[in-house]
């Protein structure tokens, strides 16, 4: 059974009626300022509560570890029993930070320039929030069978442990069949894409050990300056390790690494520097695994340091992003052919079926609570995300509301 062209037409219909509300929804959203960090979610939180309220939809439940760190479950009953979706997006933004003086216009204060809106989470994501709580509202005037949830997470921006890792580890989202994020899917173009892979993160420190002692005698006594020999090591380290993984149709460039994406060490003039560590961050690719990656970094890190003549080093995965799983998505996965139908209605053509070149919540969503997830459908374009004058088109708001409700109503009528 699918959508009834009653359904459809009913909730583009309501829609419709309500054309300006995406775009004054997403403005308030952008009013209420949620930086991470520092991190408190509570303001827009309001705005979706206060909407919530005007459209009929039920207030939901609040899941949090603390107080200003909320998330909210909204969840949608259908009239009949059916497939259960949760379209989900994050609440908090990143900060404004070293970008400040580059803005053109109050990052708090949206502001319409011809076809776009300017503002601090306009593109990630408080657009697609909007576009979803009126799918929602749609959803339910259009009396479809199934459920559908909406689910708004706090701290995205800062690794999740407040937000999707909380849900991952409750039964917060227990019955729910799959989940549509909708993170910015724009890369060069608006909607230039549906994104079912979500690339996994993985961070780690690598530190060495010297002689710290006075440099005045560094040619005279053996010591080890372990600034250089950190140099050495990351040198060889960049040159030398190449983990495993299985080619990837989706992934063909593989894992992205980034190495010295942080680097220190050494105390000042007069010291032979005793100590030096660098970070690196690596971008994973679904099909590697933590074991494997791990043996492949210690065999690296140790054949360059014997070629070097023995370097006294350690390595350290991060406590909370030392792995964070990737994950994908089936190309002919109910989800995805909902959205490439979808598309197909509302943009008239459907963008191709790709990647997402950053991590998400399917991390915790997928890789630990087993919920497919999609990484990636949603109005704006990552590349103006985190940066200076934020903005996202009007016209893919929407765009957004339209092709939401119609893939509820899709999904939840199989
Ligand atoms: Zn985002």
């Amino acid at each position: 059974v699918s959508a009834t062209a009653e359904q459809r037409q009913r909730a583009l219909k309501f829609l419709a009626e309500r054309e300006g509300d995406v775009l004054s929804l997403t403005e308030d959203l952008v009013r209420a300022p949620s930086e991470n960090p520092p991190g408190d979610e509570t303001a827009p939180l309001a705005v979706v509560q206060e909407a919530l309220a005007r459209y009929g939809l039920p207030e939901g439940r609040i899941v949090a570890r603390e107080p200003h760190r909320p998330n909210l479950i909204v969840t949608i009953p259908g009239r009949r029993p059916g497939p259960h979706l949760a379209l989900c997006g994050h609440l908090d933004t990143k900060p404004v930070g070293d970008a400040a003086s580059l803005w053109q216009s109050d990052p708090f204060r949206p502001t319409i320039v011809n076809d776009r809106l300017y503002g601090l989470g306009s593109t990630d994501m408080k657009g697609a929030l909007a576009a979803m709580m009126l799918a929602g509202a749609a959803f339910q005037a259009a009396e479809s069978a199934g459920t559908l949830s909406l689910v708004f997470t706090a701290d995205e921006e800062r690794g999740s442990w407040y937000g999707a890792q909380l849900l991952a580890e409750s039964d917060a989202l227990a019955g729910v069949d799959a989940v549509l994020l909708g993170e910015p899917c724009g890369l060069l173009a608006e909607w230039d894409g549906i994104r079912i892979v979500s690339r996994g993160v993985t961070c780690f420190r690598v530190a060495v050990q010297g002689t710290q002692t006075h440099s005045s005698i560094s040619d005279v006594l053996p010591t080890v300056n372990a600034v250089e020999a950190m140099a050495r090591l990351m040198i060889g380290f960049r040159e030398q390790f190449h983990p495993h993984f299985d080619e990837h149709p989706l992934c063909p460039n593989g894992p992205t690494i980034n190495i010295g994406v942080r680097v220190s060490g050494g105390v000042g003039y007069g010291v032979v520097p005793g100590y030096a560590e660098f970070w690196t961050d690596v971008r994973t690719v679904p099909g590697m695994t933590f074991d494997v990656f791990q043996d492949d970094v210690q065999a690296a890190l140790k054949r360059i340091s014997d070629d070097l003549g023995g370097i006294d080093y350690e390595l350290e995965f991060d406590e909370r992003a030392g792995w964070i799983p990737p994950t994908e998505l089936e190309p002919d996965d109910p989800l995805v052919r909902a959205c490439v139908l979808a598309a197909e209605e509302v943009l008239g053509t459907a963008p191709e079926v790709t990647l997402f070149h950053g991590g998400t919540d399917a991390s915790q969503l997928q890789g630990i609570a087993g919920i497919p997830t999609l990484a990636s459908f949603g109005p704006g374009q990552l590349p103006l995300a985190h940066g200076a004058n934020e903005w996202v088109q009007i016209e893919s708001l929407g765009q957004a509301m339209r092709m939401y409700a119609l893939i509820a109503l899709d999904f939840c009528n199989r």
